[in-house]
């Protein structure tokens, strides 16, 4: 029979045990160990099963309950987690010490959220550094609220046909069986939002909070009675359907947001954002919501713009174009025609996401450029992705060198308490005392012996290998094996041989299938007599990327092949459940993207703090934290460019290059270090299965950069290192800007903006109009003073309204300056109409050629960067 009508109904708990609600309401359990204990300890074969608190404690009928509520020692161990919470919610972390001038209130907003399996809302990387953003923020007392949206299927479910094709399915996720409350009004009716749509539609949206340790979360869910079938729909799937859902979604995301935080003041007396983070570009339209606030509040578009952009702060997460959201402009002024946002004049907001820079096209709608044109502070996501970044936006900054386009960096980072195997951090605590796996005691690693850190290996490749072999069998299950079949899966991978991982979604530029370059030389490094190695592989095409599916089916009839399947599995449905199992286990985590096209990439980050060691090509995070002894680099075929003119190599040139690298670092230093079980007194080298008898016949070198990984890299990795350089770096100037431009009722942004407007007005009769320089000897020598006087016609602005500046540096062949330097040259002279006379010295500081050009730039100290506005003259 089936049911016509379904509902949850909520646990009520006996009052002893009554607690375990809040703990299982707040997700901060999912990185906490005691808390999880705590639930082991109720039914531990149920939470091996599902590790999800909320159905555990819904799987309990009242007699059950009251026998745990009668249970002593259970009490008092509910309370003492219990208060533990509290301490962890109320207590003075590292934020707490810092200035008043760290802002009150920071807004994060993400199309997409990692934080636990029990919430599945992510994709991949981009919502795994979601989700690591706000348990560290939390963990560090970073007063964050997240805002994103509760999509009723999540991301797609994976499996595999019979021949290896990917299989989608969508099940449905109920909310009140998520750890989630709805927001609601003093009267009990769920607060919602509310969004006007073409031909008098609304759109209604509720919203529900998870509690991220300290950090609220807000989702909003279209999914309401009120709604017509289509707007339900909004909110149905992640990056689900094209075009116009998917612009729905992004403006639910963006301006329905907002609306929802200031709900979310309203009823709660929280602070009110004095940051606005946009993590992406999906969620841009954050910044059109906040200037109709502030227009509606009396200001010009112009100051509004000025205003909303002063604390903004834009994170770009992809180097490759294809990966960033670009609409019909016609679509975009559809939606808001319909009022959407009723005094901002909808061409000012199609102009923000205007490609109107050479190679643009004339009818996109571009969200990155939108992003970037909403916030006066913008980054990537690790040094080289700045670098990349930089160069793929440099026509919003025309006349500027690449390398001054006002897009930073902030290398990406992962939750230590999340990603670290709960073996290692105990390991730290029996060794260092509590808390020790914070960043500060990584170094204690060198006091723990090879032996004990060989143990451990042994220990999470061997629990990786009891995962994969379940996973294994109940995929074979999937697609149409018998039990009877399927014996040989239990004996799939060997616990003491090389294990080597790489999982992630799929994209063309990941090339999943580059270690089948050469099939033959794979299956041999698989099957080698003394030094096999074992790959574990997992991760999921876009529903509509048939290449990436095409790939994962090549991978898949490889593996099957009975001859090597017991040493290379792949494993479908890759997610935080697997990865937490995954990164511990493997020796060495693979990742051989197209370089530059991996903006940051974490996993090997994830790999690293559980003494994984890396083999990767030298792009994202790995590009600047590479050394020599923390892993291995392949190297790259076309270092500069992934598909650039100037590329040395075809497509297929390169990959077989990069491949055949690959294979020679596996086969010639990965695994001969791996198996150099130095024995004493000339005995061989000890086979792959051969026991380990003492600590001196173990790979000490292998050993050695574990070490020296988990002591350099446990810290760079982290993200409360990342947490902290935005806090610094990004947030709290950002909150400067916007506390100084909302200053005396928005005098700044008034000021601003008329400046702004009168130089860009003016700016077409700015010129350099003669340079002289004196004390230029025939033959120039280092140490040379070189006095430069130039003559600058400014028209209508005045000379506090720019800076004049001589630009030096060497010469390239085609007169190029390079490693350029700036020096200010000073007002000397108001020659009349206009004219300025500036001057100043440079000092000659190389030898070999030595080149130097004026310039002018507009200058106003409500400006974040020099090229902020995207105007400059040069001589
Ligand atoms: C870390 C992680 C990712 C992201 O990995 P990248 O290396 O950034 O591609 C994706 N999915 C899951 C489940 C992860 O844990």
């Amino acid at each position: 029979m089936k049911a016509i009508r379904r509902f949850t109904v909520r646990t009520v708990l006996p009052e002893p045990i009554a607690p375990l609600a809040r703990l299982a309401g707040n997700l901060r359990w999912s990185w906490h160990q005691p808390t999880q204990q705590l639930f082991e300890r109720l039914d531990p074969k149920q939470w091996r099963r599902s590790h999800d608190p909320v159905a555990l404690l819904g799987s309990f009928n009242r007699e059950q309950l009251h026998e745990l509520a009668a249970d002593k020692d259970l009490v008092a161990r509910v309370r003492e987690v219990s208060e533990d919470l509290d301490r962890y919610l109320t207590g003075a972390r590292w934020y707490q010490g810092l200035g008043a001038e760290a802002p009150k209130s920071i807004a994060y907003f993400s199309p997409e959220y990692g934080i636990a399996s029990v919430l599945p809302q992510y994709s991949g990387g981009l919502g795994i550094l979601a989700g690591d953003h706000l348990k560290a923020a939390s963990d560090l007392g970073v007063p964050l609220i997240g805002v994103g949206l509760l999509y009723a299927a999540g991301y797609f479910k994976q499996s595999l046909s019979r021949d290896g094709w990917q299989q989608e399915t969508y099940p449905l996720l109920d909310p009140d069986g998520l750890p989630l409350t709805l927001l609601r009004e003093p009267d009990g009716t769920p607060a919602q939002v509310e969004l006007p749509l073409p031909n008098d539609r609304v759109l209604l949206a509720n919203i529900w909070r998870a509690d991220v340790g300290r950090v609220p979360l807000l989702l909003l869910d279209s999914n309401v009675a009120g709604n017509d079938d289509a707007a339900r729909h909004i909110t149905d799937r992640l990056y689900g359907g094209g075009g116009d859902h998917r612009l729905q979604q992004e403006l639910l995301l963006g301006m329905g947001g907002v609306k929802a935080l200031r709900i979310f003041q309203r009823l709660t007396g929280c602070e009110a954002p004095e940051v606005f983070h946009t993590n992406e570009g999906h969620a841009g339209f954050l910044g059109i919501e906040r200037i109709r606030e502030l227009m509606d509040e009396g200001l010009s578009w112009e100051e509004a713009l000025a205003a909303g952009r002063a604390n903004t702060v834009f994170t770009t997460h992809t180097p490759v174009p294809a990966g960033i959201d670009r609409f019909e402009k016609l679509q975009v002024a559809h939606f808001f025609r319909a009022g959407l946002a009723p005094n901002v004049p909808t061409d000012k907001i199609l102009a923000l996401g205007e490609e109107n820079y050479s190679g643009g096209d004339p009818i996109k709608f571009n969200m990155a450029v939108m992003g970037l044109r909403l916030a006066q502070r913008a980054n990537g996501v690790a040094k080289l992705h700045g670098v990349v970044s930089r160069g793929m936006f440099a026509g919003l900054w025309p006349g500027f060198d690449t390398d001054e386009v006002p897009i930073s960096s902030v290398t990406n980072g992962v939750h230590v308490p999340t990603w670290v195997d709960p073996r290692i951090a105990e390991l730290a605590r029996d060794k260092f005392g509590s808390g020790s796996i914070r960043e500060r005691h990584w170094d204690r690693v060198y006091d723990v012996s090879d032996a004990e850190i060989w143990t451990l290996r042994r220990e999470l490749r061997g629990n990786l290998i009891e995962d994969v072999r379940r996973r294994l069998r109940s995929s074979w299950k999937k697609r149409g094996a018998t039990d009877a079949e399927l014996a040989w899966t239990d004996d799939v991978l060997d616990p003491d041989v090389l294990t080597i991982g790489f999982a992630r979604r799929v994209p063309t530029y990941k090339r999943l299938t580059l270690m089948l370059r050469d099939p033959a030389r794979l299956k041999a490094l698989l099957l080698h007599p003394e030094r096999p190695i074992q790959l574990v592989i997992a991760g999921k095409s876009h529903p509509a990327d048939e290449q990436g599916k095409r790939m994962i089916q090549d991978l898949v009839r490889f593996t099957d092949d009975p001859e090597i399947r017991h040493r290379i599995v792949f494993l479908p449905n890759y997610d935080i459940a697997m990865a937490r199992t995954l990164f511990p286990g493997c020796d060495v985590w693979l990742n051989n993207p197209l370089r530059p096209l991996e903006a940051c990439g974490t996993s090997g980050m994830k790999a690293a703090i559980n003494g994984g060691l890396n083999l990767s090509v030298l792009d994202g995070w790995w590009d600047e934290m590479y050394d020599g002894d923390n892993g291995w680099a392949i190297p790259t075929a076309n270092p500069s460019t992934a598909t650039g003119a100037d590329a040395l190599f075809s497509v297929d040139e390169r990959d077989d290059i990069e491949a055949a690298a690959l294979y020679d670092l596996l086969e010639n230093h990965v695994a001969p270090r791996f198996y150099a079980h130095e024995a004493p007194e000339g005995a061989g080298a000890a086979g792959p299965s051969e026991p380990l008898a003492s600590d001196d016949r173990l790979p000490h070198q292998w050993i050695a950069m574990i070490r020296h990984t988990l002591a350099n890299l446990g810290p760079a990795v982290s993200a409360e290192r990342m947490l902290e350089d935005y806090v610094r770096g990004l947030y709290t100037p950002a909150c400067s800007s916007g506390r100084e431009i909302r200053a005396n009722r928005f005098a700044a942004a008034r000021n601003l903006a008329a400046w702004s407007t009168r130089v860009h007005h003016a700016w077409r009769d700015v010129a350099v109009e003669h340079v002289d320089s004196l004390g230029m000897q025939d033959v120039p020598q280092i140490g040379d003073l070189v006095r430069v006087s130039a003559f600058i016609r400014l028209g209508l602005l005045s000379p506090e309204d720019v800076c004049v500046e001589v630009a030096h540096g060497k010469v390239s062949e085609g007169d190029e300056l390079l490693e350029t330097s700036f020096d200010q040259l000073i007002l000397k002279e108001d020659l009349g109409d206009g004219r300025y006379l500036f001057s100043g010295e440079v000092q000659i500081d190389r030898s070999g050629s030595f080149g130097y050009t004026v310039r002018v730039l507009p200058y106003h100290p409500s400006l974040a960067s020099k090229s902020e506005l995207g105007l400059v003259t040069n001589a």
